[in-house]
C-alpha cells in the first residue's frame, strides 16, 4: 500500500491523510499513558479492541441522530473518519463520583451523583488539561456560545444512550470524556462528536462486582488491563467467538 502522510500523532492514536479530501485514517495504537504522560506502557491488543468498541458506540449514537466523525472501519486498527477541527475542550460527563472529582471535592468514589454533571477541561498537555468553566471557554473563544450549547446538549444525550447501552450488558457507566470537532461542509459548520469512546476514555464498572473494566486498571496497576477491555467488547457482542468478522448484537445480561 502507498505510504500515507502522517497528519498527527497523539498518545493513543495516529491520524493519516485519508483517501479523499476531507477524510483521515485514525489508527489505534497499543500505547497507554496516564497522569499527563508521566506513566507510560503498552497494553497488547488495546488498539484493536478500542477500534472496535469506538466503532460500535459511534454507530449506535449515529443511529439516534448524534452527528459523529466516524465513516467506517477499515481494518483491525484503522477507521476512516471525517476531518474536523478539534475544539480544544474536553467534555466530561459524570454519573457517579470517581477520579479527579472525588479527589477535588472529597466525595468517596462510587457515590451516585444527584444528577449527571458535565465538566469542561481545556485541552493542553503542558497545563495538564485544567478544569475550566463556560466563562473561560467563552472569554478565550475556545468554543462559541452556540457550539458550547451543542456540546452540552449532545454530551447529555450521549450519556443517556451510553448509560442504557452499558446497563443492558451489566456495566455501570461511571463517567467518560468526549471531544467535539467542527465539520466544515460547504458554507456550513457543524459540531460533531470526534476522537473515540472506549475504555480508555470511560470509567466502566461491572454492576455486580464493581470490578473496573477500564483504564483505571492501568492507572492504578490493577493488572488484567487487556482482559478488562476484552470483557467490555465481549459483552457488547463485538468480540465474536466465530472470528473477527462475526459481528453480533449485544449479549444482554439477565
Ligand atoms: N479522561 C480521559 N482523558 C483525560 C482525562 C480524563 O479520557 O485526559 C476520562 C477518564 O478516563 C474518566 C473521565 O474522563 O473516564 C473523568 O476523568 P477524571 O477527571 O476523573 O480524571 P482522572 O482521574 O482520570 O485523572
Amino acid at each position: 500500500m502507498a505510504r500515507r502522510r502522517k497528519v498527527y500523532e497523539g498518545k493513543a492514536k495516529i491520524l493519516y491523510e485519508g483517501p479523499e479530501p476531507g477524510t483521515l485514517v485514525q489508527y489505534f495504537k497499543d500505547d497507554a499513558t496516564a497522569f499527563n504522560n508521566q506513566k507510560k506502557g503498552i497494553i497488547t491488543g488495546k488498539g484493536v479492541l478500542n477500534n472496535r468498541i469506538s466503532e460500535y458506540i459511534m454507530l449506535r449514537l449515529a443511529e439516534i441522530g448524534i452527528p459523529t466523525h466516524f465513516v467506517r472501519r477499515l481494518n483491525m486498527r484503522e477507521q476512516l473518519i471525517r476531518e474536523v477541527e478539534i475544539i480544544p475542550v474536553e467534555v466530561i460527563v459524570r454519573n457517579i463520583a470517581a477520579g479527579s472529582m472525588s479527589k477535588r471535592l472529597g466525595i468517596p468514589e462510587g457515590t451516585p451523583l444527584p444528577r449527571s454533571i458535565v465538566e469542561y477541561c481545556y485541552k493542553s498537555d503542558d497545563l495538564g488539561d485544567p478544569l475550566v468553566s463556560e466563562e473561560h471557554i467563552a472569554a478565550f473563544g475556545w468554543a462559541s456560545p452556540p457550539e458550547l450549547d451543542d456540546m452540552m446538549a449532545l454530551a447529555l444525550r450521549i450519556n443517556d444512550v451510553l448509560f442504557g447501552l452499558f446497563a443492558g450488558v451489566g456495566i455501570r457507566l461511571v463517567d467518560f470524556k468526549i471531544e467535539f470537532g467542527r465539520l466544515y461542509e460547504d458554507e456550513d459548520v457543524r459540531t460533531v462528536l470526534a476522537d473515540e469512546i472506549s475504555p480508555d476514555s470511560c470509567r466502566l464498572w461491572d454492576m455486580r462486582s464493581n470490578e473496573k473494566l477500564d483504564k483505571d486498571r492501568f492507572r492504578r496497576d490493577l493488572g488484567g488491563v487487556a482482559e478488562a477491555y476484552q470483557e467490555v467488547a465481549r459483552r457488547l457482542g463485538i468480540l465474536p467467538e466465530g472470528g473477527p468478522n462475526d459481528l453480533k448484537g449485544p449479549a444482554v445480561m439477565q
